[in-house]
């Protein structure tokens, strides 16, 4: 099969994410609709090639040795927002905190807890992003899924969501997604996303390079309640540093990049923390962070 026109080669991908780590996918495009997005993922398809996405790279981890693949960023159509009545119709790239602030202006609520999540409609759909007890599932209608043989619509039970997990297969991207929403005042909505983003603000370290939330908060009873953060904070992982990644000092399930962390670095520091709270308290950590490239699971999943 003929390769498609207009894609990037040995295209970086540090900068794709909050992060900043990774070294560069071998293919690189930017579908800007649903054909073109349908059309490479065919041409993947029948060349053996292997697929990723990014959406704002805010819950992704790149290998040092970047992606032998195709990387994919959406863009024009499939990042749009619009409205259609009491719903909100989002590209799977719109970001969530702009679809949030752009619901408050039109006067609808529901997509309130976006405003802190600095990711897409795709990347929230993939991982159930979730904030302040709002929740994605309530206020999703449906999702347009693209792969290799066309698009198909999806509603919530047909995503199997689950604690930062829906059931979306590798190569399956989200192209569009539609929010019904309810009709507010415009004013309240803003006031609501106003007091989200100060209360965030309060909670966690902003402008560092970070995916957020490094681990999920474990359902385990010798956690006993305790949130990834605190059990990391208590096993002595605050502030601790491997290279030029260390757990935050605000905020202990936090990774930083402060200035030239690599990947590798960041795995080793996970692979510090997990083992500090195993030994400590008995819990297995599992990673909410994702991975892109090749990277050894079994250093980031552990024993
Ligand atoms: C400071 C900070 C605060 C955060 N706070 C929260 C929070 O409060 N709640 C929360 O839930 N998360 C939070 N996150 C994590 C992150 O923002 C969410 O997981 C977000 O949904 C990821 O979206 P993304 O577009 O950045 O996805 P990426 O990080 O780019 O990708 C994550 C995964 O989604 C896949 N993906 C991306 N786009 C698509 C698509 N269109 N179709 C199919 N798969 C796709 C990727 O392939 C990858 O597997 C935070 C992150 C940061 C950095």
């Amino acid at each position: 099969m003929t390769e498609p026109d207009a894609l990037e080669r040995d295209f970086p991908l540090a900068r794709l994410t909050t992060v900043r780590t990774g070294g560069p996918a071998d293919f690189y495009a930017r579908p800007d609709s649903a054909e073109r997005l349908v059309e490479l993922l065919a041409w993947t398809d029948v060349e053996g090639i292997e697929v990723g996405v990014i959406g704002s790279g805010s819950n992704l981890l790149v290998a040092d040795a970047g992606f032998r693949g195709l990387v994919m960023k959406l863009d024009g159509a499939l990042a749009s927002i619009e409205r259609d009545g009491n719903r909100l119709l989002c590209g799977g790239g719109a970001r969530l905190p702009q679809a949030s602030a752009r619901a408050a202006r039109e006067g609808l609520s529901g997509l309130e807890f976006g405003v802190n999540i600095p990711g897409t409609v795709g990347g929230a759909v993939k991982m159930n992003a979730n904030a302040y007890g709002g929740d994605l599932s309530r206020v999703l209608e449906w999702v347009e899924v693209a792969t290799s043989s066309g698009t198909d619509r999806r509603v919530p039970d047909d995503l199997r969501f689950s604690y930062r997990r829906s059931g979306l297969a590798p190569r399956e991207v989200v192209a569009r997604a539609a929010f019904a929403l309810d009709r507010a005042e415009p004013d309240e909505v803003k006031a609501t996303l106003a007091g989200m983003r100060e209360r965030r603000k309060a909670a966690q370290p902003s402008g560092i390079k970070t995916f957020g939330s490094t681990f999920k908060n474990p359902d385990d009873p010798r956690a006993e309640g305790r949130s990834a953060g605190v059990l990391l904070d208590q096993a002595g992982c605050r502030g601790l540093g491997v290279g030029g990644a260390r757990f935050s000092d605000k905020h202990a399930n936090f990774v930083e990049n402060t200035g030239h962390a690599r990947t590798a670095d960041v795995i080793a520091l996970m692979a510090e923390g997990r083992r500090r709270v195993r030994e400590r308290f008995g819990v297995q950590l599992e990673p909410e962070v994702q991975l892109l490239g090749d990277i050894d699971a079994a250093e980031v999943y552990g024993p």
